[in-house]
């Protein structure tokens, strides 16, 4: 994560990004799925937290190659 300031989008979207992984590492190595255990398994609850986790990626994924207008001005896109 770069320093500065950044729109609530992107401390949104990094929260989720972050749950996810941390959801991930907990459920690979203790076999905890956090989200589950929270919200209950496939429930529509932890269901719209995976597809949130999904969406936050993706915009990650995105911000790689171009930036959030956010950061406009001190994130250079990656050539
Ligand atoms: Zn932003």
């Amino acid at each position: 994560m770069t320093g500065g300031k950044s729109c609530g989008a992107c401390k949104v979207i990094g929260a989720l990004v972050a749950l996810g992984a941390i959801n991930w590492g907990l459920y690979g190595v203790f076999n905890v799925d956090l989200v589950a255990t929270v919200l209950g398994e496939m429930t529509t609850a932890s269901r719209v937290v995976y597809g949130l986790i999904g969406v936050a990626g993706l915009m990650k994924v995105l911000w790689l190659f171009g930036c959030c207008p956010c950061q406009k001005g001190s994130c250079e896109p990656k050539k």
